[in-house]
């Protein structure tokens, strides 16, 4: 093997463990956690190609990045539309079941933008959270 191909397949396992480890939690986790959880595997693995490979999944639909601007980015190993829940104060992200479809853009109202989903998301305080206050 090629030093390049010794590199190819290293960056591709590096980028498999990601993805395994992001898909087996429903926590959505942001960048920090997602690289404490491939270390236990990865002991080597730098911050940075956690990150690159997070914004490489989820560039490509692999994988979602949540949050807007101002808030920290989560990421969602399930990459297909689902809704949200959101704490405004701690910031946890929780999976939300929903009764009904959600809404799809016309093709000729897209604006020549492809691969579209739809983010729904509901902000509010955690139970955790709104315990903390009283
Ligand atoms: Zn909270
Ligand atoms: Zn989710």
């Amino acid at each position: 093997m090629s030093n390049d191909e010794n590199k190819g397949a290293r960056l591709s396992r590096q980028r498999e463990t990601i993805l395994d480890e992001l898909r087996k939690v429903k926590t959505h986790p942001t960048a920090d956690e997602v690289y404490d959880m491939v270390r236990k595997i990865l002991p080597r693995i730098s911050l940075g190609t956690v990150y690159r490979n997070l914004d490489f999944l989820s560039g490509r639909g692999v994988v979602l990045r949540l949050g807007g601007a101002g808030t920290q980015k989560r990421f969602d190993g399930n990459p297909a539309a689902h809704p949200h829940l959101r704490c405004s104060v701690c910031g946890r992200v929780d999976d939300l079941e929903w009764p009904l479809a959600l809404p799809e853009l016309p093709v000729e109202q897209s604006m020549g933008y492809s691969r579209l989903r739809c983010d729904v998301e509901f902000v509010g305080v955690c139970p955790m959270c709104a315990g903390r206050d009283s």
